[in-house]
């Protein structure tokens, strides 16, 4: 399959997360939220073990900044700029106004979801994959969160998967580019690395921490060991 091809695939869970909120799929929108955590724990293990380093390995220290930078620009996008944001189904209301800044927070999101896709690819099939994986856990959320918020804020069902269809655009966007532009081409990975590492660390896991249970807790360090097993799989296929 081409980079275009899995950036489809995770353009099209945003989708289904926005149509699950949309229909109020309770069944479903429990198990995303399952995802949340399972993608969270994914997500962090993929950026810490392989993004860093690569990016550190190919840009020297320069690329720490690079890092910070993607990690500043997703809270100031999402938080700073944004009336009202967080992370899974919103169930209170809130203004129209909020739906409109949190879907242009998400979108710088949602793009940098693509070119942490095509950076990982540009490096290896087998980096490609494994961020491929940690973005598609977290694509259904994504569209429940966006889809939710904009329900909530009194849009019609169809506005609110349309947003979560814009932010799977975005995504195809990331990818189609990432080649193209030089600051992305060189630096791509370190800032999608600052970006993944604030959406597990700072936008998935605040969801769960607080929750009582332990099946999140428990699918939180699944997730952590997915990356682990899909690691090894892939360098036995590889290999
Ligand atoms: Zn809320
Ligand atoms: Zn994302």
């Amino acid at each position: 399959m081409t980079t275009l091809g899995y950036a489809l695939i995770a353009a099209m869970g945003n989708v289904v997360g926005g149509l699950a909120a949309v229909r109020g799929a309770r069944f479903g929108l429990r198990l995303i939220e399952g995802m949340v955590a399972l993608g969270a724990g994914f997500m962090l293990s993929v950026t810490i073990i392989e993004v860093l380093p690569e990016s550190f390995a190919r840009g020297g220290s320069g690329a720490a900044g690079f890092v910070l930078l993607g990690y500043l620009l997703v809270h100031l996008s999402q938080h700073t700029a944004t009336q009202h944001f967080h992370f899974g189904e919103e169930t209170h209301q809130v203004t129209r106004v909020a739906g409109v800044t949190a879907l242009l927070g998400l979108l710088l999101h949602t793009f940098f979801d693509g070119v942490a896709i095509a950076s990982g690819f540009a490096v290896s099939r087998e980096l490609g994959l494994l961020l491929f994986t940690a973005i598609v856990l977290h694509k259904l959320p994504e569209g429940v969160t966006i889809s939710s918020l904009q329900v909530a804020g009194g849009r019609r069902g169809g506005q609110a998967v349309g947003s979560a269809a814009l932010l799977g655009l975005a995504t195809v966007t990331g990818v189609l580019v990432t080649g193209w532009v030089v600051p992305l081409a060189t630096h791509g990975l370190a800032l999608s690395g600052g970006v993944t590492l604030y959406v597990a660390a700072s936008n998935l896991v605040p969801e769960f921490q607080g929750k009582r249970g332990w099946k999140l807790p428990v699918a939180f360090f699944l997730g952590a060991g997915a990356f682990f097993a899909t690691k090894e799989l892939l360098t036995l296929a590889g290999g």
